[in-house]
């Protein structure tokens, strides 16, 4: 039942002998997806419907807010957020340093993106930044739990609250996380899930909306669905980002599986940073105070004068012992095309830095402890060889 082994069953060269190649991203699914899916398959009721539901319903308590509200991606649910909260002409603050759809969808929901630099520790949205590019029309900030690991949410929640603002949280990268002891979907206003297939649990793709606001659910839900208040009245106007049976029965699975993914990811990334931290030119990840980091990404930041590399040449370096990198973000959204105008490098110097020097090693849950003594070792290696 394991129908991706093959395809992924690489095999990288070294000096003639083929080594297994250790993917940065994989889906781990077993029996019960299958088994759930086939359910549903073999009931006729596709779309969303009664396992839908119940998913929503199950991922309201996992996250501990009062509402879900599934849709057919994590973008989806950001430009819904954005719709149901803002007016045309309003200015949304994000991070310069993110997956380009948090701002993408400011601008397809009619609205300005404003871009402030991030932290240089926790790679998220810096406080004082926002404070910095607050204006008359400032109605939101967007802040992104960025590779699992928890945005100032203290210090933002408070931001917001003294400057009359919402927050529309990116959780894409922190399915299950709790932060500051709570869940994070209860945070206001707000929060957006991804479970595209390399978030910490996929439904293929997909996407949650959770929100503690009643009114503010029924909105979202109305907009997912035709604005569709009864039967062909159509009170808003709506679109169709509705999840289907399919993808909510493998959401079910994978929800009842997250705790225990999770605790392999963090485990992971302890074996990582045992490994690696301290390296010369090396970073580990950091996750601000009292944080729960969920690990979807183990992005360390490089040095490249004091590793004697570039970041190309470590990749390639890591490849060449069978260890796959990814790089998360390679451009700051101030640099990407759709974004011209929007800023320069001086105004972002964090994120501009950020995008040169970070580069992601595989920590999902699935990874044996030899795959990871092997990460450890390659990286080891390579520092210790440079010139
Ligand atoms: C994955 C991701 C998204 C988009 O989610 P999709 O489900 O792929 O549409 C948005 N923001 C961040 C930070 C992400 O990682």
């Amino acid at each position: 039942m394991q129908p991706q082994v093959s395809a992924l069953e690489l095999r990288a060269k070294t000096g003639g002998a083929a080594i297994r190649k250790i993917p940065i991203a994989r889906v781990e699914l077993d029996a019960r997806e299958f088994a759930a899916v086939r359910k549903v398959l073999e009931s006729g009721r596709l779309r969303a419907g009664r396992v839908t539901q119940a998913f929503e319903n199950e991922f309201t308590r996992a996250a501990g807010a009062r509402h879900a509200v599934a849709v057919n991606s994590g973008t989806s649910a950001l430009f819904l957020a954005y719709r149901a909260l803002l007016e045309p002409g309003d200015e949304v603050i994000v991070p310069d340093f993110t997956f380009a759809a948090t701002a993408a969808m400011v601008v397809a929901a009619g609205c300005k993106p404003v871009f402030a630099d991030v932290d240089p520790e926790t790679c998220t949205l810096d406080p004082h930044e926002v404070e910095r590019r607050l204006t008359r029309r400032t109605r939101a900030i967007a802040p992104v739990h960025l590779f699992g690991g928890p945005a100032d949410v203290a210090a933002l929640a408070s931001l917001a609250r003294r400057h009359g603002l919402r927050i529309i949280w990116g959780a894409a990268q922190a399915d299950g996380a709790e932060f500051g002891g709570g869940g994070g979907g209860a945070f206001p206003d707000i929060v957006c899930y991804s479970f595209y297939p390399t978030k910490n649990m996929t439904t293929g793709e997909g996407g949650m909306l959770t929100t503690s606001d009643a009114k503010l659910a029924r909105k979202l839900r109305l907009l997912s669905s035709h604005g569709e208040a009864s039967r062909y009245s159509h009170i808003l106007l709506g679109y169709n980002f509705r999840l289907t049976d399919i993808a909510a029965a493998i959401g079910r699975v994978q929800l009842r599986k997250l705790p225990a993914a999770l605790r392999r990811r963090r485990e992971n990334a302890r074996i990582l940073t045992r490994g690696v931290a301290g390296l010369p030119g090396i970073t580990t990840p950091r996750a601000g105070s009292g944080a729960n980091h969920a690990y979807c990404l183990y992005t360390i930041v490089l040095e490249p004068k004091a590793l004697g590399m570039n970041r190309d040449q470590f990749q390639r370096a890591l490849l060449r012992q069978g260890v796959e990198t990814a790089v998360h973000y390679p451009l700051p959204l101030h640099r990407q095309p759709i974004f011209r105008g929007y800023g320069s490098d001086r105004d972002f110097p964090v994120s501009t830095r950020l995008a040169e020097c970070v580069v992601s090693l595989p920590v999902r849950p699935g990874l044996t402890r030899p795959d990871l003594e092997r990460i450890v070792q390659a990286v080891r290696e390579i520092v210790s060889t440079r010139k």
